[in-house]
């Protein structure tokens, strides 16, 4: 019987579970979260809804007891952006909960995988990786999924094509220094470069908005409804049944890069094989003009703070 626990009911944690249990990813889910009366709420209202779902038993408290044996542990709890600042700010604060949290996780659901959310994502998946003292490809994060998609929902508005035609990934750092991987985007087996359709090209000056709208995403949304949750529900969950189904999709995920491009050392997200055994590939996807100094950029961004903080 699959189990996911969710560390955090707040507005991501909560989003996740609700996608969760509307694509029927797993059979139980467990929520946990320092707040005993909102826990409680959303396991209250998210069962309420089960008579029109796929049937999965949904739990939850302030006992981080909710959480044994579970097969993939999501790490949402933490602080989170205020309106003006960056994901970078947030990681002191983040990095001393997992250094608390993660052992007892570990003790109680010794076979999960650890699937971080918790900003910034790539520093915390750092360092749920080191206090946890699993394998690399067990402990992972969202890294950029929710900004793949993001990029590939703005090329589709752009082009006129489906979001599910379009394949392109943004790589590295969950925050300002991501790098999208134009050289490689695709729609149709068309390069994105070469597409030319009746909105026009894809040009330097169209693929820099998409980009800066991409970075832009986040603190636009947290300036209009306080946090971001329903789309990282739905891509939380789409690394979940990668997982628990054993689908092997390509995802960029963020996790501990071995000489990839010559990056290692750091979590950082690339396009990556994931499926039942957690990361099982980081796929080295070609890097074109420039992609590759930008990588390596996010990497030292991502580096730095992380050497601040011992990790
Ligand atoms: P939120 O404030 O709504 O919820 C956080 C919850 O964590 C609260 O309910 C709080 O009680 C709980 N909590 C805090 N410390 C805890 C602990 N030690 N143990 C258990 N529960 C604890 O915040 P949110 O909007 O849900 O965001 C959560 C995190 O997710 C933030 O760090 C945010 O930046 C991040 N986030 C990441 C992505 C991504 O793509 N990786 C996207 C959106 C948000």
């Amino acid at each position: 019987m699959t189990k996911v626990a969710i560390i955090g009911a707040g507005a991501v944690g909560a989003a996740i579970a609700y996608a969760a249990q509307i694509r029927g990813v797993c059979r139980q889910l467990a929520l946990y979260d320092l707040n005993p009366q909102k826990v409680r709420a959303e396991v209250l209202d998210l069962n309420h809804g089960m008579q029109f779902t796929p049937m999965a038993q949904i739990t939850g408290g302030d006992d981080l007891e909710v959480c044994r044996d579970a097969d993939v542990v999501v790490i949402t709890a933490g602080a989170k952006q205020h309106p003006g600042q960056t994901r970078l700010d947030l990681a002191a604060a983040n990095v001393e909960m997992c250094r608390t949290l993660v052992p007892r996780l570990v003790d109680l659901a010794p076979a999960a995988h650890l699937l971080v959310v918790t900003n910034p994502v790539d520093v915390v998946t750092m360092a749920a990786l080191k206090f946890s003292g699993l394998p690399a490809n067990r402990v992972f994060g969202s890294g950029t999924v929710l900004d793949s998609s993001r990029l590939r929902f703005l090329i589709a508005q752009h082009t006129g094509v489906a979001v599910q035609n379009v394949h392109a990934y943004i790589a590295g750092e969950h925050g300002d220094s991501e790098v999208p991987l134009w050289s490689t985007a695709t729609i149709g087996g068309i390069p994105v470069t070469d597409w030319d359709g009746a909105n026009g090209r894809l040009d330097a000056a169209t693929r820099t908005a998409i980009h800066e709208r991409v970075v832009g995403a986040a603190y636009e949304i947290i300036a209009g409804k306080g946090a971001t949750s329903l789309a990282i529900g739905l891509a939380v969950s789409r690394i979940l049944e990668a997982v628990l189904k054993d689908e092997n999709r390509v995802l960029p995920v963020s996790s501990m890069l071995d000489d990839v491009h010559g990056i290692g050392g750091v979590c950082l997200s690339m396009p990556s094989v994931v499926g039942r055994d957690g990361v099982e590939a980081v796929l080295p996807t070609p890097l074109g003009a420039g992609e590759s100094d930008a990588l390596h950029a996010s990497a030292g961004a991502v580096a730095a703070v992380a050497k601040d903080l011992g990790l």
